[in-house]
C-alpha cells in the first residue's frame, strides 16, 4: 500500500478541544493544543474545524478572546459545519482536494458522528476522551503521535 502522509487534520470542537458543557466560553482549551497545531504545521498539515454545531466558530472565538489566545483562531485553516450523524467528511476532502487517506479526523464521539463518518470515507480517526467541565481530564494533545501517519 502506498503511504500517504496526512495533509489535513479535522478537529471536532465541542468535547474535543472545548469543554462540551462550557456554556459561558470561559474554560481553557484542551491541554497540548497549541503544540499540536505547531506539530501539524511542521508536517505541512493544515488543521480545520469539523463541527455539527453552527456555534462552533463563535465558541472558539469567544474562548480565544477570553484567554487572549490568538493562536486558537490562527491555527485553523478553515471551519466546516458538517450536519448529521455520521458527519460527511467528504466535504473536507473534496474542498481541500486531498485523498481520504490524507485526512485525520480527531473527535470525542465514538459512535456514528465522528468515528463512523471518518470510517465511511476511509479517513484516519483518533478517538479522544470527552472534554467536559464536569469530568476529570487526563488527556493532552501531546499524547497524539503524528509520526504514525
Ligand atoms: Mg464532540
Amino acid at each position: 500500500m502506498v503511504f500517504m502522509a496526512i495533509k489535513v487534520v479535522a478537529l471536532d470542537i465541542h468535547g474535543t478541544i472545548l469543554a462540551s458543557d462550557d456554556y459561558d466560553n470561559v474554560v481553557i482549551p484542551r491541554r497540548g493544543l497549541e503544540r499540536f497545531f505547531n506539530r501539524c504545521s511542521d508536517r505541512d498539515a493544515i488543521v480545520v474545524g469539523a463541527s455539527d454545531s453552527i456555534n462552533a466558530i463563535n465558541d472558539i472565538d469567544a474562548v480565544a478572546r477570553y484567554h487572549n489566545l490568538p493562536w486558537l483562531i490562527e491555527g485553523f485553516w478553515d471551519f466546516y459545519t458538517l450536519d448529521g450523524s455520521p458527519k460527511d467528511f467528504s466535504h473536507i476532502t473534496l474542498n481541500e482536494k486531498v485523498n481520504p487517506r490524507e485526512l485525520l479526523v480527531i473527535g470525542d464521539n465514538k459512535d456514528n458522528k465522528d468515528r463512523g463518518g471518518a470510517e465511511a470515507i476511509g479517513a484516519h480517526f483518533i478517538l479522544v476522551p470527552p472534554y467536559s467541565v464536569t469530568l476529570e481530564d487526563n488527556f493532552s494533545f501531546d499524547q497524539i503521535d503524528l509520526s504514525k501517519y
